[in-house]
């Protein structure tokens, strides 16, 4: 089992640090080639969106990262990740992957007070410290996402099939539990995979 990082932008590195100290294998996606080996996981981290879309684009990894997470293959998505996840942004004409439907808000909390620091619940996974940095919020969500975090009455937390947006940074707290969670799902991914695979062949 193996976690992509996309490692064109922003905070990747303490990602893989998360990922590392669960003893989970990872790796980066900086261009092309890196999408030729197999994984079970993405993380899309936090940095700023229209930088990352742009560069998606420009190092043609767009469309097949937004196939694989179209057909399934699990995926977490950190602030800005969570940016170019979202299926609508409210204060943006620009959308990204477009694969989780929900409405975010960028920059939510305003460029000056959207730093801070907090604990709270998530759900299926307990109570976790939460960075939120220059943060957007899930402003609304459509039929079949699940709100896995609210913290002062705003979503900052879905889960939609094998999507997670979340709009804060756990990977700057020295909690592992969401990674966990996220690895375990990668986990799940790899057996269905492997199942399918059987099924397939016999
Ligand atoms: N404000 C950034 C954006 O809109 C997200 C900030 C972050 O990822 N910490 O892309």
């Amino acid at each position: 089992m193996k976690i992509a990082v996309l490692a064109v932008q922003g905070a990747f590195i303490e990602h893989e640090k998360m990922l590392e100290q669960l003893g989970v294998e990872s790796f980066e996606i900086r261009q092309k080639k890196d999408l030729e080996q197999d994984f079970d996981g993405l993380i899309l981290p936090g940095g700023e969106s229209t930088v990352m879309g742009k560069l998606l684009k420009e190092l043609d990894l767009f469309e097949a990262l937004q196939e694989k997470i179209k057909n399934g293959l699990p995926v977490l998505g950190t602030c800005a990740g969570l940016i170019l996840m979202a299926e609508h942004l409210s204060n943006d004409d620009k959308v990204h992957f477009g694969t989780l439907p929900v409405t975010v808000k960028r920059n939510a909390y305003g460029r000056q007070l959207g730093s801070f620091f907090t604990n709270a619940e998530v759900k299926g996974i307990g109570e976790i410290p939460m960075a939120f940095i220059r943060a957007p919020y899930i402003e609304s969500v459509d039929d079949g996402v699940e709100v896995i975090a609210k913290v002062d009455g705003n979503i900052v937390g879905v889960r939609y099939g094998n999507q997670i947006g979340i709009s804060f940074h756990p990977e700057v707290t020295d909690s592992l539990k969401l990674h966990k969670y996220f690895a375990n799902m990668a986990e799940q991914y790899t057996i269905t995979k492997q199942q399918d695979h059987q099924v397939g062949a016999a």
